[in-house]
């Protein structure tokens, strides 16, 4: 293997990239660490100064934050060209971050590139995969039993890669990123869907898929559709029960869940600096469920007091030194523009089933009366990534202190989960955590625990119609305990700690009162608690592997027995021809989202072995011939079966296939298994009326040919039993539409037109095979 500078220039000339910058590289002028983690990886605010003035002087207009930041990025700022909402950017990420789910593919992908070492700082954190059963220390000691392969093989390919390895217990990844890792200007991707928590430090965090990540890792430009900027100015201050979550949840309410698509979302106003830094974080981190690219703040002394606390003054000071580049021009255009005055704005609980149904929690107890949700509150779960900081716990444990005083605990069931260690060992060590505890709740380990669906859940039986409140992000049903009859609501964690108290959804803590053991009735005052703690964080236990200077000895165990792990094989390049008699493996009907063509819930255990995962292809989506799911016809034996199965049948008998979707095909989260799973079953085409972006990227990355019917309603001239030939691959070239001979079993042809959306980068990916298999070939040059 040839050494890794060489292997970048091969790939920097191969791409045609002219300016090549890894962090560690271009240094020179650099004074401050990104992380301490990291001294020799600093912050390089003078590029992102030169990338902005170039930009700048092209565009002639005062800039958002977003575009300072996004554009002073760009792998080219001459050249580059900036339309928002229309076209592609090519962008140079400063770091990586993956949770434990998904990093156990990106990180086979990457091992399948050949590259020595990743080219920017990244990160690995086991957060996923901890089921919340007993409690905090018995549950982490039971997921390092069960999960220990899956540790092991991340820990080591850490090791092996140059990648910082966070341990099982260091907490949750956005918190992690949040402490240690996030800062104003910074652009980050990350393996998991609410990386835009780092918005609330100023950064630009946007979530990926693996195949993203690992362009990155390998020192690749990054490719994002220019995003278009909405704008929230906030006006007024929070006070009382109302709480960061309250903005987002009811931005949440005007946007509804896909009205943040394609955008970046932008806070500023005269509001912003009555929110703390983490609150901030909790505004953008939900921003994941409008469907925003991701959303920020401007820096301000909020950001700086976190950054000091964290042990970053070095940051803030630097910051503080280029503050132009890091809030947004005044008169800067906004696409869309939300106003919020938060004197008025009140608590808000959004559910169930969506996180954009908004009530004010005022009403929610009549609403839910209303339309027969049940009132009784099963459970109150404070913590996940959403709000789980030193605050967020302050403030719960304030009104938990009001109950105690009076004799109460909490009716309904409570967990918490600490964000991070340094988190536990913080409210351990200043009481909050006991106070918690002895209202009634149960500390649960530092993870996602039932945030994911990681609960051991036992208090009711499946399908038992039942209520939950959560200061969670997500509520879609079955999420958190796989019932569907479950009724998730999502509000602050202070609402949740009244309404565990209280038992019921008909409560406002605002105006009701609770009755005191002694009979004496009595009002919970509004939450007050330090934003920071007074003394410095408590780290607690160090969970933090840093990757040795010379791995060269160290070997990553991937077991060739392994049901959770298995080395990926390369997809064969193709073969040069037409694609002739494909069958058609299923026509969807309806919604398909990356869920319906790869289930999460017991299949996150398989995210690391491909085969196995494999067989909850498509299980989920809606066969047109039978209006069933997971029943379709082989076309060889007529008899109707699982679709995992029938694709199987087809890769063994060599007959290559394509599927059928309808409108924003892959829409969801960004996983790439939607991607590999059809490709590794045989699957050559997938043709729909439209795609959701990121997946038509994660299919081209994979060798599959992402189609779209010229005229939408040709979807209605295949049928199921239909066999397709695509024609003019051997001119492929893009904008120029392919042909497909439609071939009915009565022996009638019909030919239609596909458009397709491949450039020349792309189109070689689909040559070679996959986009790794590229990158090989680049290597090879
Ligand atoms: S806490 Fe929940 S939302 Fe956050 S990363 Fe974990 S699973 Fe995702």
């Amino acid at each position: 293997m040839a050494p890794y500078s060489l292997l970048v220039t091969r790939l920097q000339k191969a791409l045609g990239v002219r300016q090549y910058h890894v962090a560690s590289v271009l240094c020179q002028r650099a004074k401050v660490a990104m992380s301490h983690f990291e001294p020799n990886e600093y912050i390089r605010y003078d590029l992102l100064e030169k990338n902005i003035n170039i930009v700048r002087k092209r565009l002639n207009r005062p800039l958002t934050l977003s575009e300072k930041i996004v554009y002073g990025h760009l792998d080219d700022p001459a050249k580059q060209e900036i339309e928002r909402g229309k076209t592609y950017l090519r962008l140079r990420p400063d770091r990586v971050a993956m949770q434990d789910a998904t990093a156990q593919m990106a990180m086979l992908q990457f091992i399948s590139s050949g590259l020595p070492k990743v080219a920017v700082p990244s990160t690995i954190h086991c957060d996923h995969l901890i089921e919340a059963q007993l409690g905090g220390e018995k549950d982490l000691r039971r997921a390092k039993d069960i999960n220990q392969e899956v540790y092991n093989f991340l820990a080591t390919a850490g090791a092996k890669y140059g990648v910082g390895f966070w341990r099982p217990g260091s907490g949750i990844i956005h918190q992690i990123i949040l402490e240690n890792y996030a800062y104003p200007g910074v652009l980050l991707i990350g393996t998991d869907s609410h990386t835009p928590n780092g918005g609330g430090l100023g950064g630009i965090c946007i979530g990926v898929g693996g195949a993203d990540a690992v362009d990155v890792m390998a020192g690749i430009p990054w490719e994002l559709k220019c995003p278009k900027v909405i704008g929230v100015k906030l006006t007024g201050s929070l006070s009382g029960w109302t709480s960061p979550k309250d903005v987002i949840l009811k931005v949440a309410g005007i946007l509804t869940v896909k009205g943040g698509t394609g955008a970046i979302v932008e806070y500023h106003g005269p509001g912003v600096d009555s929110i703390s830094c983490t609150g901030m974080a909790t505004i953008c981190n939900m921003g994941a469920e409008i469907g925003a690219t991701t959303s920020v703040f401007p820096y301000n002394h909020r950001m700086k007091k976190y950054l000091s606390k964290t042990g970053r003054e070095d940051i803030a000071k630097l910051a503080d030194e280029y503050k132009d580049h890091l809030v947004p021009d005044p008169g800067c255009h906004y696409d869309q523009l939300i106003e919020i005055n938060l004197n008025e704005l009140k608590p808000h609980i959004n559910g169930p089933f969506t996180p954009d149904l908004a009530h004010p929690v005022a009403e929610v107890g009549t609403v839910a009366e209303k339309e027969g949700w049940p009132l009784d509150i099963r459970v109150g779960l404070i913590g996940s990534c959403t709000n789980s900081s030193y605050e967020d716990m302050g403030r719960s444990a304030a009104v938990a202190k009001q109950a105690l005083a009076h004799g109460l605990k909490c009716k309904s069931q409570f967990t918490i989960t600490p964000g991070s260690e340094q988190i536990r060992a913080t409210i351990e060590r200043d009481g909050y955590a006991q106070i918690l505890r002895e209202v009634g709740g149960i500390v649960l380990a530092n993870a996602c625990g039932p945030c994911i669906g990681q609960w051991d859940r036992k208090d009711i039986k499946k399908g038992e119609k039942n209520t939950i409140v959560t200061s969670y992000n997500r509520n879609f049903t079955g999420r958190n305990d796989a019932n569907p009859e479950t009724h998730a609501f999502v509000t602050s964690p202070e609402i949740v700690t009244a309404l565990a108290i209280a038992g019921t959804l008909k409560f406002n803590p605002e105006t009701d009162f609770l009755t005191g053991k002694d009979g004496k009735k009595f009002k919970l005052e509004a939450p007050d608690a330090d934003e920071l703690p007074q003394a410095e964080f408590d780290p607690g236990q160090d969970t933090y592997q840093h990757p040795p200077k010379d791995s060269s000895g160290q070997r990553v165990d991937v077991s060739p027995t392994s049901q959770r792990l298995q080395l990926l094989e390369p997809f064969d390049k193709w073969d040069g021809k037409d694609l002739e008699d494909l069958q058609i493996l299923i026509k969807v009907k309806g919604k398909c989202t990356t869920d319906h063509i790869s289930a999460a819930g017991p299949w996150l255990k398989f995210r690391g072995h491909l085969d196995n995962i494999s067989n909850n292809l498509l299980i989920g989506a809606i066969n047109v011939e039978n209006g069933k799911a997971n029943s379709v016809r082989n076309a060889v034996t007529q008899e109707f079966g699982p679709v995992p199965d029938t694709a199987r049948y087809y890769k063994k008998h060599g007959i290559r296939w394509v599927v059928i979707g309808d409108e924003n095909y892959g829409e969801g989260s960004s996983r790439e298994h939607a991607a590999l799973e059809p490709r590794h079953l045989g699957g050559r085409a997938i043709i729909t009326k439209s795609f959701a972006r990121i997946h038509e990227t994660n299919l081209k990355k994979q060798g599959l040919l992402p189609l779209t019917f010229a005229d939408p309603a040709d979807y209605n001239k295949i049928h199921p039993v239909d066999k397709l030939t695509i024609q003019g691959l051997k001119d492929f070239a893009p904008g120029k539409p392919l042909k497909c001979i439609i071939k009915h079993p009565n022996g009638t042809q019909e030919t239609i037109l596909l458009n397709h959306t491949f450039n020349e980068t792309q189109i070689e990916w689909f040559r070679a095979g996959s986009a790794l298999n590229r990158m090989k070939e680049l290597q090879q040059q």
